[in-house]
């Protein structure tokens, strides 16, 4: 099984990597993609994975840290973007729940960050919350991008709108969760082909272990398990599906 999103440079994980990535080999999750979210800790997403064969790296700035971020930030995420490790740019995107950073200043980055993408021909990791408008009205521009909307939490006419764009939809531990119904719809009817699983660890651990411990790559099975049982697959089903997509949308030999 892939975990195609997580951030293992986060603490608690990043201090206790050993320990979560031998419970995450224990799971069967054999791969992982880290996300870098700055630029400093794009840098340590890709030093994470020189040290690890089985971590590849996406490496973006993240809307959140749109106000803060520098203008040379751009030319240091090219440069990292070059390094063999970095699968995809990204998470990039509009995050109008949070609001951390102006949303004008987070459009900007996010488009200079599609014009790099459009550059390196690379796919893109695209975080987007309560902005879906906006998202779709910039990602026009730039139609030969390969991209996936990680962490959907929308509607089901939301994820309609993604999948008829041609995107990605990942589904993380949110779809096991009680209050989730229409997200399970959604992991119903996602064409084989469009569905990737993830984590976003240390964040949004699944049922059972919701409110008990912090989220990590091993956990991904059960939003594995949740997801093939809307779809009534078996969960062997779901891991051969979700991990040939992670493998080619990344283009991860
Ligand atoms: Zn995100
Ligand atoms: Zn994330």
């Amino acid at each position: 099984m892939i975990d195609s999103h997580c951030h293992l440079t986060y603490p608690p994980l990043a201090s206790q990597l050993d320990a979560v990535l031998s419970r995450a080999a224990s799971a069967g999750v054999e791969r992982m993609i880290t996300i870098g979210t700055k630029i400093d800790d794009a840098r340590q997403a890709v030093e994470l994975c020189r040290r690890h064969s089985n971590i590849r790296a996406a490496v973006g700035i993240h809307p959140h840290h749109a106000a803060e971020s520098a203008p040379d930030d751009i030319a240091a995420l090219e440069a990292l973007q070059r390094d063999p490790n970095v699968l995809a740019l990204g998470e990039m995107g509009l995050d109008y729940h949070y609001d951390f950073s102006p949303r004008a200043r987070q459009r900007e980055l996010f488009v200079a960050q599609l014009e790099l993408a459009k550059k390196a021909g690379c796919p893109i990791v695209i975080h987007c919350r309560e902005a879906l408008d906006d998202c779709m009205a910039i990602l026009k521009d730039f139609p030969t991008l390969r991209a996936v909307f990680h962490c959907f939490t929308g509607t089901a006419p939301e994820a309609r709108r993604i999948l008829d764009a041609g995107y990605l939809i990942g589904l993380t531990g949110v779809v096991t969760f009680k209050r989730s119904d229409e997200l399970r719809q959604v992991a119903g009817f996602i064409p084989d082909d469009r569905l990737l699983l993830e984590t976003d660890a240390p964040y949004l651990a699944p049922e059972p272990h919701r409110k008990q411990r912090v989220n990590e790559p091993a956990l991904v099975v059960h939003t594995a398990a949740a997801v093939a049982w809307v779809r009534n697959v078996s969960v062997e089903e779901i891991d051969r599906i979700t991990s040939a997509n992670a493998l080619q949308f990344l283009d991860w030999k």
